[in-house]
């Protein structure tokens, strides 16, 4: 069987519609298109990065998204950029890149508290805040708690820096395995697709924005 390796944006292709997720991520059939949207974003991202890094002043034309940085680098703690994590399946940390990997995670900001044994995880959102999708947060946690053994408590927001808004959440250590259930119930569907090289197409209104223009449903087809 194929070995499977996913992580939180895959899985949500996947779950929004196989198809796509097939012939898009699997067979590579439409290459990646940029968008105004995806450019802006991870131009913002880098700055933010670069500052946090190695105290790159953040342009001006971003300097409205300095004050929510500087409140996450005001947290006590190790900062950590761009901080890529691997799992193995048997829930060990690994490479992002390594044979063993599992499921794979960017913190865009991390910060480790080893003496309280909390930690802050966050993903900064140049996009809209009206469905804020607080999965990622919980796939954010699990990777921490599974890369620092010693942290008992995470706290995690979804930024919106452009909508000047943020969605909070919290996970205790004991409430890891309980979500790394759910999270196993879901892979295995995807791992079933693959197994049975089923690719189920799932019609939506989105579908006129869907790239698989050889799909059926899809209204340029
Ligand atoms: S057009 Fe719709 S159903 Fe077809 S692959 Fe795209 S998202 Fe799926």
């Amino acid at each position: 069987m194929k070995k499977v390796t996913w992580s939180h944006s895959a899985l949500k292709d996947y779950e929004g519609c196989a198809r796509r997720y097939h012939e898009v991520k699997v067979l590579k059939k439409y290459p990646f298109q940029e968008t105004e949207a995806t450019r802006y974003g991870n131009d913002v991202h880098e700055a933010i990065e670069l500052y946090i890094r190695d105290a790159t002043p953040i342009p001006a034309k971003y300097a409205q998204f300095q004050p929510v940085v500087d409140a996450m680098l005001a947290k006590s703690g190790r900062k950590l950029a761009e901080y890529e994590m691997g799992v193995t399946a048997d829930l060990q940390p690994t490479g992002f890149k390594s044979k063993d990997v599992w499921v794979r995670g960017i913190a865009d900001i991390l910060v480790i508290d080893d003496d309280n044994l909390t930690a802050w995880v966050g993903d900064w959102k140049t996009g809209n805040n009206r469905y804020p999708d607080r999965d990622q947060l919980v796939l954010m946690s699990l990777m921490v708690f599974a890369h620092f053994p010693h942290i008992r408590k995470v706290n995690s927001a979804l930024l919106f820096i452009v909508k000047d808004d943020m969605v909070k959440m919290q996970m205790q250590r004991e409430q890891a395995e309980a979500f790394w259930w759910k999270y196993r119930e879901r892979v295995a569907r995807l791992e079933g697709s693959f197994s049975n090289e089923v690719w189920n197409p799932t019609s939506t209104p989105l579908c006129g924005w869907c790239q698989v223009t050889g799909c059926e449903f899809n209204p340029k087809h």
